[in-house]
C-alpha cells in the first residue's frame, strides 16, 4: 500500500492552493470589502451568506455554519474523502503526491515551525527595511534608490530594504540562539561554511522581499548597488517555504491593487516591476531568476484574461519569449489571451517607462503581438517554405504545439495560418490532430476515485453485480459513496 503522505506536503499544498480561485472556479464568487460572496453551495439561500476570505484562506457560511480551508472544501463540495481531496487540489497544481517510506522519515514540520519560519522572514524584512534608513551607508544607499527613481512610497510599498555591509548584521540581531541561528541557515538568510558560524548570506544589498499570495514573505531577492560586486541579482535559493518556479514577484501586490486584474505583463527583474509601480502601471510581475514556468503560466491565467510577456529584442529575449509561449499554450482556454512586446535594443522597462511615461508604455502594451504571431514568426524563420520538405517540416512543427492549446477557437484559428501557408485547407489539416485535451479535460473536472469507478460500470453493466462477493461489512465501510454503491448493487 502507498504510504503516508507527508505533513510538509499537505502544508505546502495548502500554502500554493489560493481557496479564493479554487472556489470562485466551483461556485463563483463576488468581492465584497476584502472578502468573497456567494450563495452557500452546502444549504439552499437566496441571499449569500457564505463568504471566503483571501487573508485567512478560509470559508465560512453565516447560514449553516459550513467552514475550513481548501481541503475541507474540496471534501465536502466533491465528496470527496481527505486523501482523494488532496490528490484533487495536487492535480490542480499538476504536483505528483509523493508517500513516505516506512514509518517515519525525518522529522515532520509542525503548524507552529512554519508558523515561526514565516515570522522569522517577516522580521528579516523589518530588519532590511530599519537598516535602509539607520545604517551607517543609509545615506549612499537612499541615494542609489532616489537615482533609481524610486520614491519612499513604493519603497514602502514593495518593502524594499537594504542588507548591511557586515559579515553579521542579520545574524546577530536574529540569531540569539542556536536554534535561531539554525533556522536563519535553513532558510537560506545566513550561510554556515564552518560548523557553527553562520554569516548572512546577503551582504550590502538592496533588498526585495518576495511575498506569496498570502502577503507573507516567503525569500529575498537582493541587487548589488554597484557594478562589479558580485552577480548583479542574488536570490534566495528554494527553501521548505519558497519554491522557484511557482512564485512570481509583484503579484501580491499587483493583486492589491486591483479589484481585477485585466491584464498582467511579465518582465524581466524586480526593478522593473517596481519601476513600473512606481510610474503607475501596478500589473507587472517578475519571475524569479528562473525561465517563465508552466506554472507561472497556470497561476496567471487563474488571476487574470490577457497575460503580456516584456522581453528585450535580442537573442536572448526571442528564446525566453519562446519558452514563456510553449509554457503557455496549454493554459489558452477561449476569451484568454497571450501576447508579446519585444523591447527596443539596450531597453528594459525600467529605463524605458522613465524614460517614456505611462501613456507612451502602455501605448506599447497595447499594440502587442499575438502569441500567433511570434509562434509563427519563430518556426517559419527556420524553415525554407518554398519546398515540400519546408512545409512538411513546419506541418510537424505545428501540429503539437496547436493540440496543447485547449481553446478550439485558437486551434483553428492557427490550422487556418498554417494551411495558408503550406497550401492545405483547415478541414485537411484537423483531420489529423489528436486531442487527448478533451479527455484530460473531463478528468480534470470530475475526480475518479475507486467507488466512482465501481458505481460507474455498475451502471454500464449491470450483470457486474453477480460479480460482487458478498460482504457482511459492506455497508460498515466509511467510504464516500458506499451508500449509493449498496442501493445499486441490491437494485442490480
Ligand atoms: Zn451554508
Amino acid at each position: 500500500m502507498a504510504g503516508k503522505i507527508p505533513r510538509n506536503f499537505i502544508d505546502d499544498l495548502l500554502a500554493r492552493t489560493d481557496i479564493v480561485e479554487l472556489i470562485d472556479s466551483k461556485v463563483g464568487l463576488k468581492k465584497a470589502g476584502k472578502d468573497y460572496q456567494a450563495c452557500c453551495p452546502f444549504h439552499n439561500e437566496k441571499s449569500p451568506s457564505f463568504t471566503v476570505s483571501q487573508d485567512k484562506q478560509f470559508y465560512h457560511c453565516f447560514g449553516c455554519g459550513a467552514n475550513g480551508n481548501a481541503i475541507s472544501f474540496v471534501m465536502e463540495y466533491d465528496k470527496l474523502e481527505f486523501v482523494d481531496a488532496i490528490e484533487e487540489l495536487a492535480s490542480i497544481l499538476n504536483l505528483d503526491v509523493p508517500r513516505e517510506q516506512g514509518s517515519s522519515n525525518g522529522p515532520e514540520r509542525t503548524a507552529e515551525q512554519k508558523r515561526s519560519d514565516y515570522d522569522l522572514m517577516l522580521h528579516s524584512a523589518r530588519f532590511y527595511q530599519h537598516q535602509l534608513k539607520h545604517h551607517a551607508n543609509s545615506a549612499t544607499v537612499i541615494d542609489y534608490v532616489k537615482g533609481r527613481g524610486l520614491s519612499g512610497e513604493t519603497v514602502k510599498k514593495f518593502m524594499i530594504g537594504y542588507a548591511p555591509s557586515e559579515w553579521e548584521g542579520l545574524c546577530l540581531q536574529l540569531g540569539r540562539n542556536k536554534e535561531q541561528k539554525e533556522q536563519l541557515v535553513e532558510l537560506k538568510l545566513a550561510s554556515e561554511k564552518t560548523p557553527g558560524r553562520q554569516f548572512d548570506f546577503f551582504r550590502d544589498r538592496l533588498m526585495f522581499p518576495i511575498r506569496d499570495k498570502r502577503g507573507r514573505v516567503i525569500a529575498f531577492g537582493g541587487r548589488v548597488m554597484q557594478a562589479d560586486q558580485g552577480p548583479k541579482y542574488l536570490n534566495s535559493p528554494e527553501t521548505r517555504i519558497f519554491h522557484k518556479g511557482f512564485e512570481l514577484y509583484g503579484l501580491y501586490e499587483a493583486k492589491q491593487a486591483h479589484k481585477k486584474l485585466d491584464h498582467v505583463l511579465i518582465v524581466e527583474g524586480y526593478m522593473d516591476v517596481v519601476a513600473l509601480s512606481e510610474q503607475g502601471i501596478e500589473y507587472a510581475v517578475a519571475a524569479l531568476g528562473t525561465a517563465t514556468t508552466a506554472e507561472h503560466m497556470h497561476t496567471l491565467f487563474r488571476t487574470t484574461d490577457r497575460v503580456i510577456c516584456c522581453y528585450d529584442g535580442d537573442r536572448a529575449g526571442r528564446d525566453a519569449a519562446w519558452r514563456a509561449l510553449e509554457n503557455a499554450l496549454p493554459y489558452l482556454n477561449d476569451g484568454k489571451a497571450l501576447q508579446f512586446v519585444f523591447l527596443p535594443d539596450g531597453e528594459d522597462p525600467d529605463s524605458l517607462v522613465q524614460k517614456e511615461g505611462k501613456e507612451a508604455f502602455e501605448q506599447r502594451l497595447a499594440s502587442a503581438d499575438d502569441f500567433t504571431k511570434v509562434l509563427f514568426n519563430k518556426l517559419s524563420q527556420e524553415i525554407d517554405l518554398t519546398t515540400d520538405a519546408g512545409k512538411a517540416k513546419l506541418l510537424s512543427a505545428v501540429l503539437p504545439l496547436v493540440e496543447k492549446i485547449p481553446s478550439e477557437f485558437y486551434q483553428e484559428n492557427l490550422l487556418e495560418h498554417l494551411g495558408r501557408l503550406i497550401g492545405r485547407t483547415k478541414e485537411q489539416l484537423n483531420n489529423r490532430l489528436k486531442t487527448p485535451k478533451q479527455q484530460h479535460s473531463i478528468e480534470r473536472k470530475f475526480k475518479i476515485t475507486p467507488m466512482r469507478r465501481a458505481i460507474g460500470l455498475l451502471i454500464q453493466h449491470p450483470n457486474l453485480a453477480h460479480a460482487v462477493p458478498y460482504l457482511p461489512d459492506l455497508a460498515q465501510m466509511n467510504i464516500a459513496g458506499i451508500e449509493l454503491l449498496i442501493r445499486f448493487l441490491t437494485s442490480c
